[in-house]
């Protein structure tokens, strides 16, 4: 009962792949109306849309890139005007440029921060009045343990992730008082397209400090969405959950 989430509406960006996909199939199957966001993977979001209808979800897909304002706005005026309101928002849409600082490239600073940070602005933005509006929503924002506790390579991944967090925190403090709480998860490493990309010896000495000593599948990502998004959490907001097998403690 606390986890169901029929009758809500709910908004994933970058829902096609990896821990999106995830959180989608986690929010349908405990009830929610789904519209998720991608910006170039069309096979993968026809298919999951597809899935998702023959289990007798209703679904929504909007393609665009999540840093482009007018894009979340769009997606954001596509659910209310289809379904009424927005309960659930989950920024989930975000990239990495690995580099050192010293070979790291000002575009590969800026993708990074747009796409992971500036997407968060630009989705709380667009559903920022509608949720006051409601006098209730759940934001939840994904984040990394990067963010917490650093990674060489990666100071535009870390900046970003770390920026998730304090812009959360601030906006559960503005939003509280209308019944919104925003909430963030910081997963450790999980076993997707992202991590794929990461050299052999990079993967084994994150996974060496794991306490669990395995990495996350999605789905243990998308349970904690899950619960943040359900009314079993209704009175947590500013929280920093983290999914990563103990590895930032
Ligand atoms: P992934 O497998 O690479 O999937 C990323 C998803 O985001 C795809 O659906 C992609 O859609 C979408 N996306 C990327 N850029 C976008 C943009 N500009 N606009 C709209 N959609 C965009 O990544 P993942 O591993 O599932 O990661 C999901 C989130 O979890 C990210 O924020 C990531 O930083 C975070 N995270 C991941 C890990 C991990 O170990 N994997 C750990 C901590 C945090 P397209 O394919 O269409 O581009």
């Amino acid at each position: 009962m606390l986890l169901n989430l029929n009758g809500k509406n709910a908004l994933v960006t970058g829902g096609t792949r990896g821990i999106g996909r995830a959180i989608v199939e986690a929010l349908a199957g405990a009830g929610a109306r789904v519209a998720f966001t991608y910006r170039s993977s069309t096979a993968e979001a026809d298919a999951l849309k597809a899935e998702l209808e023959a289990r007798g979800t209703e679904v929504l897909v909007f393609q665009g890139d999540a840093a482009d304002a007018a894009h979340a706005e769009a997606a954001v005026r596509g659910v209310l005007e289809a379904w009424g309101s927005l309960d659930v928002l989950v920024n989930n849409a975000g990239i990495t440029r690995d580099n050192l600082m010293l070979r790291m490239k000002e575009e590969d600073w800026d993708a990074v921060i747009e796409t992971n940070l500036k997407s968060v602005f630009n989705f709380c933005k667009a559903a920022y009045r509608p949720m006051m509006k409601q006098r209730g929503g759940k934001i939840i924002n994904i984040s990394s343990v990067v963010g917490v506790m650093g990674n060489p390579g990666q100071t535009n991944y870390a900046a970003s992730k770390a920026g998730i967090i304090g812009f959360s925190k601030s906006l559960a403090k503005e939003l509280g008082s209308r019944g919104v709480t925003v909430n963030v998860v910081a997963p450790g490493y999980v076993a997707t397209d992202m991590t794929a990309q990461l050299p052999e010896a990079a993967r084994e000495a994150m996974l060496g400090a794991v306490p669990l000593g395995r990495p996350a599948r999605p789905d243990e990502v998308a349970a904690a969405v899950l619960f943040l998004a359900a009314p079993a959490a209704d009175y947590i907001t500013g929280h920093v959950l983290h999914v990563d097998g103990g590895l930032a403690m």
